[in-house]
Formats: C-alpha cells, structure tokens, sequence
C-alpha cells in the first residue's frame, strides 16, 4: 500500500438516479421505524474514531477513476469511513423485506448500510457506492449499525475473489478499519467479546433485491411496486425495449435467467452462500451479501457453512438451485398483483428451470475438458461427484488434477493431493480407477487437441478459491495488527485460474487445525 502525502482525493461525479425518482420517507428522526409508502430514508453514516485505510481493489479504483495517490490521501479513508462526504454524495438506506429460512420476515431493510449515492464511474458506468458497518439506520432495528474487521475482511476479499472468477457480484472498493470496537458474540454461545470495527465500500450497479419489491407488495401498496419495477426495468435492463404490455413479463424472465446462471456459476466454483433468504437476492443477478459463505473442500453436496443453519441445512451447497427457484417463486408471487394472469410469472419460472440445465451443460462440459456434451456426460459428471463425495476428496483440487491425466494411461497420481482421509481413499479407490477408464474412453472420442483441451480445463478449473481458512487466516494476522495478508490474499485471487509459481501454499487442500475451527469449516451470521 503507498504512503506517500497527498492532502486531498479528487471529486467524483455522481447522479443519485435511486432517490432522485423514488419515494422517500418523509420523516428524518433517528431510531428504528416501520417506513410506509417509500423506499428509502435519508440518513447519514455515523462518523468512527481512527480511520485508516486497510485495504482496496486496485480494478474498482480504477473503474471509478481513482488513482493509487487518491486511495492513498488521508481524505479517502475519511471518506469511505462515513466522517466526511464529497460533493454529490447523498447518504441514505433503503427499505426492503424478505422471506428468511423460509418465512415471511416483514420490514427489513438496510440496518447498518448507507448508500453514498451512484457515482459515474470512468468508462461511464454508473456504481452505486454503500458503506456496510456505517453506523445505525431507520433499519437497524435496535442493532448497532456496525461490521465487525473478520466479516468484513471477508465480504471484501470474496468480493473480488468472486469477480476475478468470472462470477456475477456486487464489488468492493475499500477495507477501513474504524479504530472503534464492536461487541458481538461469535457462537451465540453467551460469551460476547469486543472486536475491532472496519467498514467495507461496496460497489454495485444497484443493491435492489428481491425483498424490495416483496415489501410493498405485501403491504399492498401495488402503485409503489409497479414504480419500483419500472425504475428497475428502465435503469438496470434498457435493452427491454418491447412493448409496455410485455416489458415487465420479459423482465421478470430476464431476471429468472440471470439467477439461473449465477447459481450455475456458484455450483462450479464450490461456493456456497449460506444465507439465501430472498433480501439477500440481487434482481440484477449478482451475488450479494457476502455473510457465513464458505468453499467446499472435500465434496459435500449437503456441507453448509452457517452453524444457525445446521439442523435443517436449507442453503447447503446441493440445494441451492433449487432454493433460488423457490425464491424466483416468491419474487413472482410478490409481482402478481400487476400481471392480470399468472402465465407470464409461470413462463418466466420456467426460464429459470432451461437456463439453469443449459448452464449446468455448459459447466459439466467445461469442468470435464468436453467440446461438446453427448449423451452419457451428465451421468460422467455424476459418478465424479460421487468418488468426490465418497472418497472425501477436495473439490478444486480433483477438477484441476483433470488436466495433468494423460488419457492413453490416465493414473491416479494427479489425485493423490487431493485427499483429506485415508480409509476414504481406499474406499473410492476402484470407483476412482472405473471412472479414469471410462473418462479416458470418452476423451478419445472427444474433437479437440490435448493443447485445447487443457486450455478448457484451466479455463474451468480454478486453481486457487478463496478457502475458508485462507481467510480466516488473513484475519488472524489482521486481528494481531499485521493487515499485509489481506492484501498478499487478494494479489493471488487476481488470477485464480493460472498457476502461480512460488503460491502453491495457496492452493493447498485445507489443514487438519482448520477442520473443525470456526471461521474456517462454520460461520455464525454474528457479523
Ligand atoms: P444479513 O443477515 O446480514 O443479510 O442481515 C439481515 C438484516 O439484518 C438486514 O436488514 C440487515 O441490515 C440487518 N442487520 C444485520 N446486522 C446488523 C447490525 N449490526 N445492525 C443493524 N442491522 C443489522
Ligand atoms: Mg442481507
């Protein structure tokens, strides 16, 4: 991170399109409320003791026209700490409800975000930028309004760990440390600690979700809701040009589409977001909410990272397809009462189920090193998993290990990395040597040269994701004052599908001291 002085950051230029065209609450007190009829509320962050600037993405800078020396100014950490605001920023918190483990949850809202306002970045596009941890809100609910440094350490580097893979999500700018502490109680186990404070700058064309518009529409403010749609349709989806009468059908199938290929995209990287209530769901198709998510290492299609989830699993890793179809559905439900048949929402639902096989297709062919997909590749892709699951075998490390087989000998050495435990392996052993003959049989029928091939599997495979312990390990150092692993983390999740010699320790299967640990193999959704 530089050092050197400079007084002052430039401007930048915003058009807080948001507020500009929506309703507002009309009341400006401080303290929790039910906020009717609007869909935000002006508020302003709440300034913290020592910011100081921990961390930043040098791509989302640049996107924003920032230079190294305006990230570096002292002014920058004030700014995206909430205690100073440049000119255009226009603070506020938006109003939204949502479905949590499957329940309607009523007013929910953004508790402890506070949007700055929409900047227009350097190529013209426009970001909306939030502070998370900035300090209460009409929204807070009697909570603090604050983010501890571990939970966002982590939505910072998964953020753009999450981008550089190639996977739809919101950004993030900056990692400030607040200098202030916050109180929480990591297990729920009745022994709460202090904690230090930061505060992650995250960027997004927009942060509206599924419970924005789910909110209105069960207080049955239908005039509201038609508003926020057409907000929507005209500012996030401008290629919607067709007539009035089919935009907002041609919307919702659009937005079925995006989160078909956004889980298709978590289920070839091994994340799981383990908190798919439908306020953590992005109508632009983005990942959103980074809170107890985790990686899977060795496969376990029923693994979900978040101890609150533990008895019913409802966002394991397997079910997540199926649970953004069920939110797609209340997403629907909530939209009823604007179409004056349900035929529309039950097409756009069924977009949902085609786009998500085709993107399964693509991923299976991709992660297998397949020009095509033939009959009989599904069911290869499935006795894969299976060894995977029975086996124990880590998931990032097995799909990698495919490149390295030679497929007139395919062996099971490339694998030997791969396993977490030894009776397991003995276990998949002739599951493994099965599938290797049949792999290499099918490879030989396959169009493209071994060089092609490889460029696929690479192309499909990552070599580095961020591991749970990885970052739990950066914040361990972090916690203890040494923040330079957050910044050696994210330089290696700049180009996680390319070897990178002298990182091998990065893709590493996780350690035995991480098992079992929290923060590395479960996470509460104290944050
Ligand atoms: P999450 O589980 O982080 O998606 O949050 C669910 C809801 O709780 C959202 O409305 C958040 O804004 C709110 N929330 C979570 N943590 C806090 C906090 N520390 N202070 C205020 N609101 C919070
Ligand atoms: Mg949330």
């Amino acid at each position: 991170m530089p050092h050197r002085y400079h007084a002052a950051m430039r401007d930048l230029l915003f058009d807080n399109v948001f507020i500009r065209e929506l309703p507002a609450d009309p009341d400006h007190a401080p303290g929790p409320r039910q906020v009717h009829g609007a869909l935000y509320s002006a508020v302003a962050p709440t300034p913290v003791a020592a910011p100081r600037l921990i961390a930043f993405s040098r791509e989302m800078a640049a996107a924003l026209g920032l230079s190294e020396a305006d990230v570096a100014a002292p002014a920058f950490a004030q700014v995206f700490a909430g205690n100073r605001l440049l000119p255009g920023m226009q603070p506020y918190a938006t109003n939204y409800g949502g479905h949590q483990f499957g329940h309607w949850a009523g007013q929910l809202g953004d508790g402890r975000a506070i949007a700055l306002g929409e900047a227009i970045g350097s190529d013209g596009v426009r970001w909306e930028l939030q502070l998370k941890g900035a300090g209460p809100t009409p929204y807070s609910r009697g909570a603090d309004g604050r983010a501890v440094l571990r939970s966002s350490v982590r939505e910072f580097l998964c953020s753009e760990a999450m981008h550089h893979l190639g996977v739809p999500t919101t950004r993030a700018l900056c990692l400030i440390g607040t200098g202030e502490a916050v109180v929480r109680d990591l297990l729920y186990d009745g022994h709460p600690r202090a904690e230090p404070g930061a505060i992650v700058c995250r960027a997004a064309p927009s942060f509206i979700r599924f419970g924005h518009f789910e909110l209105p529409a069960a207080r049955g403010d239908r005039a509201l809701l038609a508003q926020l749609v057409d907000h929507t349709i005209a500012q996030h989806f401008p290629a919607l040009t067709g007539p009035a009468g089919t935009r907002r059908a041609d919307w919702f199938a659009e937005v079925c589409a995006r989160t078909a290929r956004l889980i298709a995209q978590w289920m070839r990287v091994g994340f799981v977001h383990g908190v798919m209530n439908t306020d953590n769901l992005s109508i632009l198709g983005l990942t959103i909410d980074y809170g107890p998510y985790g990686w899977i290492d060795d496969y376990d299609p029923d693994w979900t990272p978040n101890i609150t989830d533990r008895q019913h699993r409802r966002y394991r890793f397997g079910q997540q397809p199926a649970v953004a179809y069920w939110n797609l559905t209340r997403l629907a439900q909530a939209l009823s009462g604007l179409f004056e048949s349900a035929e529309p929402l039950q097409a756009g639902l069924d977009r949902y189920v085609e786009v998500y096989a085709a993107a399964e297709r693509a991923t299976i062919a991709g992660k297998l090193g397949l020009a095509e997909l033939r009959d009989g590749d599904a069911e290869l892709m499935q006795a894969f998993q299976d060894w995977m699951r029975v086996a124990q075998v880590d998931m990032t490390l097995a799909f990698r290990a495919l490149a390295e087989l030679d497929p007139q000998a395919p062996s099971t050495q490339p694998f030997e990395a791969a396993h977490y435990d030894a009776v397991a392996r003995e276990r998949g052993g002739a599951r493994l040597r099965d599938w290797l003959a049949r792999y290499a049989a099918r490879l030989a029928t396959d169009a493209q040269s071994p060089a092609q091939r490889r460029q696929l599997l690479d192309a499909s495979n990552p070599r580095y994701v961020l591991r749970n312990y990885l970052a739990q390990q950066a914040i361990d150092r972090a916690e203890a004052g040494d923040t330079d692993g957050i910044a050696e983390l994210l330089e290696v999740m700049r180009r996680p599908y390319e070897d990178q010699p002298g990182r091998e320790a990065y893709a590493a299967r996780r350690p035995d001291w991480a098992r079992d640990r929290p923060g590395c193999s479960m996470l509460s959704c104290s944050s």
